[in-house]
């Protein structure tokens, strides 16, 4: 009962930046502009659309400096699931005939789920290659998977549920002498790690506006000078006609800006994030016991806790933490009574009576020390209560 009186009742506390991020009053500051005065259309030659057409040239440097591209190579979509879309399908379309199989993981966002699913009815065919306990793909199992009708290597560089960073730069390694295109789903470590697309060596990257304090609705995907691709929508022939339609420009510029911010801020929000993280997961570790940590020990996203309490419910656990005001998501899903566990906790293979009690809490810029140690008060209350059940 005394945890709950550390809590103030006005305050909040938000734990759930994987699923989004507030945007940045820079960032909003940024696009303001651009729904009013600075309203034209990036194709009109008059003084209007040139300011326009400048703002995008500046967020497209912005968005190519933060993940070591030339601007050349960024294609501005709709957010990260329209990104991941562009990068399988339009890859698809624009494949050699007899090149019709694709690689993937069993723990990628629905976005490439999803479209592998879509690419399988219409004569593909996906391997969906399994993770070890700890999310991670084995280079060796893509390498063996690998045949003379392989397309594309998609597997996601960190993890939205466990936070674990793939070894891309090994899995690209041993497709690329087969020239075969690799794929990564970026939208959770752009803005919070180091992303290069040398380092990691791929053709495609997804990343969204709105997982770095950008705005929803906005993405981009990167492509590497050369690589062959075919638009997946039909109209003008805005963004080298990879994606049409009007621009939409204070998206844009607000992505741009939150790219500028992620790069200025990234080293130390990292360090500082790491520690705020490994705080919350000590204090939990202390304080409660049967408790699971998931994803990678180390190769992982600073900011992302993952952590199963055995014998409850996370869906329970979530809305408890929501009344005390605490915002946290759950790997499993109550849907009409029965908890279904995500298909990313099943491919951990995390023991039944831990799996459904899987709760993740995702840090922030605006988190504090007194933040998490509330939480993690709170948090031992709610599990000890919702055991004695
Ligand atoms: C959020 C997310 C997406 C989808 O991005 P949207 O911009 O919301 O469409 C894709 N992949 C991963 C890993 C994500 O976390």
């Amino acid at each position: 009962m005394e945890a709950k009186l550390d809590v103030h009742k006005t305050e909040t506390i938000y734990l759930d930046h994987s699923a989004t991020t507030p945007v940045d009053p820079e960032v909003l500051g940024a696009m303001m502009r651009y729904f009013a005065n600075h309203f034209g259309n990036p194709g009109s030659i008059h003084q209007f659309g040139r300011l326009a057409r400048a703002a995008i040239d500046n967020a497209r440097e912005q968005t190519a400096a933060l993940i070591g591209a030339a601007p050349g190579e960024i294609v501005f979509t709709g957010g990260g699931t329209e990104a991941d879309n562009l990068a399988l399908l339009g890859a698809a379309a624009a494949a050699k005939p007899g090149k019709n199989h694709l690689i993937t993981s069993a723990v990628e966002h629905y976005a490439v789920l999803n479209t592998c699913k879509y690419l399988e009815s219409k004569g593909f065919s996906v391997n969906y290659l399994p993770v070890d306990g700890t999310g991670t793909v084995d280079p060796d199992k893509v390498r063996r998977a690998i045949t003379d009708r392989t397309l594309l290597i998609s597997i996601m560089h960190a993890n939205n549920e466990i936070g674990t960073v793939a070894p891309l730069a090994e899995i690209a390694g041993a497709a690329r002498q087969r020239g075969i295109l690799i794929h990564t789903d970026a939208v959770q470590s752009a803005g919070k790690l180091p992303v290069g697309v040398d380092d990691l060596a791929v053709d495609l990257l997804s990343l969204s506006g709105h997982k770095f304090y950008g705005p929803k609705g906005t993405g981009a995907l990167y492509v590497r000078r050369g690589t062959p691709l075919a638009p997946i929508m039909f109209g003008g022939h805005q963004e080298s006609g990879l994606r049409t339609g009007t621009e939409n420009v204070p998206g844009i510029v607000g992505l741009g800006k939150a790219c500028e911010l992620a790069a200025r801020e990234l080293p130390w929000q990292m360090d500082r994030l790491l520690e705020l993280r490994n705080r919350l997961e000590k204090l939990i570790v202390e304080k409660i016991d049967a408790v699971r940590i998931n994803g990678h020990p180390f190769r992982r996203l600073p900011h992302v806790l993952s952590v199963s309490f055995r014998g409850v419910s996370g869906d329970a656990v979530v809305r408890e933490l929501d009344r005390q005001g605490i915002a946290a998501s759950a790997g499993a899903a109550c849907t009409s009574g029965t908890l279904q566990i995500s298909h990313v906790l099943a491919a951990l293979r995390i023991p039944e009576d831990y799996a459904p009690g899987t709760v993740r809490f995702s840090l922030g810029k605006g988190n504090t020390e007194e933040q998490l140690a509330g939480t993690a008060n709170i948090l031992a209350e709610i599990i000890r209560r919702l055991r004695n059940k």
